[in-house]
């Protein structure tokens, strides 16, 4: 019983991943985090999305609500508080966000157009998240564009068999995930299959058909997010609730009475305001103190349009949040920050230098 609780209690610890979405200009990206973004369960139930500053929450709840039955397909509990979705898709989101020691995100969605196939910036992405060591899942995007594909919300598991689908249109269906995308991936070296044929994720890429326009498949797509993530990434995404607050700068931005603002993605620890903000810039370092800590304010709570954001006294990781600090004219975006007490500036000031040559490094790497 005894070991039980101490699992329990590491467990209560584990982060949201971050995830971040990749492909192809037009193969769907936008659609679909906008689709993942209004997903909400019946509308009574509590609960919802949770919006933060350059990513939004999808909390494990919601999850399981939406794949109901569905998560019986994954033979483990989904222990993760949830998914902490990345708002801008694309390379270059992607790139940007780094963290010691590679991505920040801890898991991609590859959107490919599953009528299109794979297209320059599918191969590049490919190629980004192999150098990142980043595990990704493939979102066979527009398959309500298969010819005579009967498309409707819900998970795509329910709604592939003969059934539902015209035969013609499942022979479609499975012409184009072979040649389209399992084909393309193998050449570039990775075993890929629909997901629900998968039978070990460790060596096979799961591809979950979806349609960002009618919802099929989003059910499918968070499930297979969340427990991959959790399955592999458990080391990296135990949360440091004792230590302070790591993360890196999304954007930096002007806000009306507020000066220069950054918006900064959390990925491990607790921050605090009042704490000491460093941030390592390209050849110096940046000492200043958090004056606030901001989240978006819910609509209803909106009052004036342009008093958006809310102040917080802390904020825990994984997480998107504003940070309003004087001197911040000088910071740029991929800026890697902490949030620390006065005693740990300078191990901080280090930590970020080291990053910030490292990062060098790797740029003249390539
Ligand atoms: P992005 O460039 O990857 O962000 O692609 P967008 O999300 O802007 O989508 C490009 C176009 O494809 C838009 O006109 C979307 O409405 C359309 N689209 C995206 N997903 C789907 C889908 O699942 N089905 C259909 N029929 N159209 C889609």
């Amino acid at each position: 019983a005894k070991k039980n609780t101490k699992k329990d209690n590491k467990n209560q610890n584990l982060r949201c991943p971050i995830v971040c979405v990749l492909g192809h200009v037009d193969h769907g990206k936008t659609t679909l985090l906008d689709k993942i973004r209004k997903t909400r369960v019946a509308k009574r139930e509590a609960g919802g999305i949770t919006q933060h500053i350059g990513a939004s929450e999808i909390p494990i709840d919601v999850i399981k609500r939406l794949c109901g039955d569905l998560l019986k397909m994954l033979k483990a509990d989904l222990k993760i508080p949830g998914l902490l979705v990345i708002d801008t898709p694309g390379h270059e989101a992607f790139t940007s966000l780094r963290k010691r020691g590679g991505a920040l995100a801890d898991i991609a969605i590859l959107v490919v157009d599953i009528n299109e196939g794979f297209k320059p910036q599918t191969v590049e992405a490919v190629n980004i998240l192999r150098q990142c060591k980043t595990p990704f899942v493939v979102a066979a995007n527009k398959i309500d564009l298969i010819p005579g594909w009967n498309s409707k919300e819900g998970p795509f598991i329910l709604n592939f068999n003969e059934k539902a689908q015209h035969p013609n249109a499942l022979t479609e269906f499975e012409i184009r995930l072979y040649e389209n995308i399992i084909k393309p991936l193998n050449e570039l070296g990775f075993d890929a299959d629909l997901y629900s044929r998968v039978q070990d994720v460790t060596k096979t890429v799961c591809i979950i058909p979806v349609s960002a326009v009618t919802g099929e498949g989003v059910p499918d797509l968070l499930m297979m997010v969340a427990g991959l993530a959790q399955k592999f990434l458990e080391d990296r995404l135990k949360l440091n609730v004792e230590g302070y607050a790591k993360g890196t700068i999304l954007e930096v931005k002007e806000e009306k009475g507020l000066g220069t603002t950054i918006d900064a993605i959390i990925y491990d620890g607790i921050a605090k305001r009042g704490d000491y903000l460093v941030v390592g810039l390209p050849d110096d370092v940046l000492v200043t103190r958090v004056k606030a800590l901001l989240k978006p304010k819910p609509l209803d709570e909106m009052r004036d349009p342009r008093d958006k954001f809310k102040p917080v006294n802390e904020v825990t990781a994984a997480a998107g949040v504003k940070i309003a600090a004087p001197e911040l004219d000088k910071v740029i975006a991929g800026c890697p920050i902490r949030i620390v007490p006065k005693d740990k500036i300078e191990e901080a000031k280090e930590e970020v230098m080291r990053e910030v040559e490292e990062a060098k490094i790797e740029v003249d790497d390539e």
